[in-house]
């Protein structure tokens, strides 16, 4: 029998981080944050947040505390439904519930409090960190895993595969006990500690613990890239993993950052890369343009020019090279906010496909590359967040007619700050 017991349901903690393929599974978090952490390029768990394991125990309650969010949502007919906004509205009427039963009249995330004197692009990105979630997190966190089938499971945070098989078997075991529904467990990976760390008999635990699929940043298959980002890994360890992780009988899903070797080491970024993911043959290829965020140690070098940033054109490039020369059965996505160009398909069948939309851009003029730039970053801006802000707002208010954006009044300068001010917003 569930538990209709609201006055006993509590938040736990949830998988901010988590691949795009997983935005809507229940998630747990088996660690805190990044074990690494130093990667120059990554904004991601800097700012203080330190790597901590946490013990069975206190992860088996979080099981149990979504377990009663779920029973919750179940026993006040919350997900089965077919129109998304009563769902939702329903929650939400079950959340001011669940507050007047443990009498409060609201919560607040901690996260955001504590990081009051930052800059605003970095507030503006704390907001979607969810460091300490609050009892509505959970609910809306649930329910969405409930409206998308009930199926999938993350579980995090950086690099779970430094956990013994032993500990992600008991966890997974605890976890279909509660939600027998799920029938897709994944996890983030460094390819370092597979390659490193893992045996063969280990990761055939994995497999049969429940683990299809690891997500591993590869970033790029150049040793000189690697090393200058301090990711910490060579690229013969990238293919070491992933060859282990397949022979394992996991599927191994790579993200690639376009961009990440800068101006100057743009040519060989590319060309490794596809040489190391042609070895790794890994299942899917996820881009991920480069972003320099603020407070990282590549926004320094940047500030001290041992890095420049390559331009729009020269990452179109390189992901051209990257179509071009992958030489494995492989799925290209471009899954994520930070991209310019909608490069999807999987390789070879599909090859020519994406290199005409690579060479579309490329063969645009300079003004056009521009105007092309600013309408698909504030689509994918959009797409993300819904509307702009007021300061996204101010830049393009004066090429807006109506909801149309026109060019022909705007000037170089204009198109840049608006595309500069719009990327500075969009999370990879
Ligand atoms: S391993 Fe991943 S999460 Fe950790 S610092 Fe590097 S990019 Fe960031």
């Amino acid at each position: 029998m569930f538990s209709t017991n609201l006055a006993a349901i509590e938040p736990y903690e949830i998988c901010s981080i988590r691949p795009p393929t997983e935005n809507t599974s229940i998630t747990f978090r088996l660690t805190r944050n990044c074990p690494w952490n130093k990667c120059a390029f990554c904004p991601v768990y800097k700012l203080g947040a330190k790597f901590s394991r946490r013990s069975i125990e206190e992860i088996k309650r979080d099981v149990d505390r979504a377990k009663a969010i779920d029973d919750a949502l179940y026993a006040y007919g919350i997900g089965d439904g077919i129109s998304l906004g009563a769902e939702y509205r329903k929650a939400h009427e079950l959340i001011n519930r669940i507050r007047a039963m443990k009498g409060i009249s609201s919560e607040s995330n901690t996260n955001q409090t504590c990081y009051e004197d930052l800059d605003d692009r970095v507030k503006w990105f704390l907001q979607w960190f969810k460091e300490t979630p609050t009892i509505e997190d959970c609910v809306y966190h649930i329910l969405q895993w409930r409206l998308s089938g009930a199926k999938t499971c993350f579980l995090g945070d950086a690099d779970s595969m430094i956990l013994k098989p032993d500990f992600l078997k008991e966890i997974i075991e605890y976890i279909k006990i509660n939600f027998p529904s799920i029938v897709r467990f994944t996890v983030y990976g460094r390819t370092k500690t597979v390659a490193q760390l893992r045996s063969h008999k280990e990761l055939v635990e994995y497999q049969k613990a429940g683990i299809n699929r690891i997500h591993f940043g590869l970033e790029s298959g150049s040793n000189e890239v690697l090393s200058l980002m301090n990711k910490g890994v060579t690229a013969e360890e990238h293919i070491d993993a992933c060859k282990k992780i397949r022979d394992a009988g996991m599927s191994p899903s790579v993200y690639v950052m376009p961009g990440l070797g800068g101006m100057v080491l743009s040519h060989i970024h590319a060309h490794e890369t596809a040489r190391v993911i042609t070895k790794c043959q890994p299942d899917f290829v996820r881009l991920r343009t480069l972003e320099i965020f603020p407070h990282t140690p590549l926004a320094a070098m940047a500030d001290g020019k041992t890095f420049i940033e390559a331009e729009e054109e020269q990452i179109a490039k390189e992901i051209r090279i990257l179509i071009e020369e992958i030489n494995c059965e492989t799925e290209i996505l471009s899954d994520s906010a930070s991209n310019l160009l909608d490069v999807y398909g999987t390789l070879p069948y599909d090859r020519q496909a994406m290199l005409h939309t690579i060479d579309t851009y490329l063969n645009l003029s300079a003004r056009e590359k521009l105007e092309y730039s600013l309408e698909m970053r504030l689509g994918h801006f959009l797409g993300q967040y819904g509307s702009p802000t007021p300061d996204i707002m101010d830049a393009i208010r004066p090429m807006l007619n109506g909801d149309t954006l026109v060019f022909s009044k705007a000037s170089d300068e204009m198109l840049v700050h608006a595309i500069r001010l719009i990327r500075s917003k969009l999370m990879p």
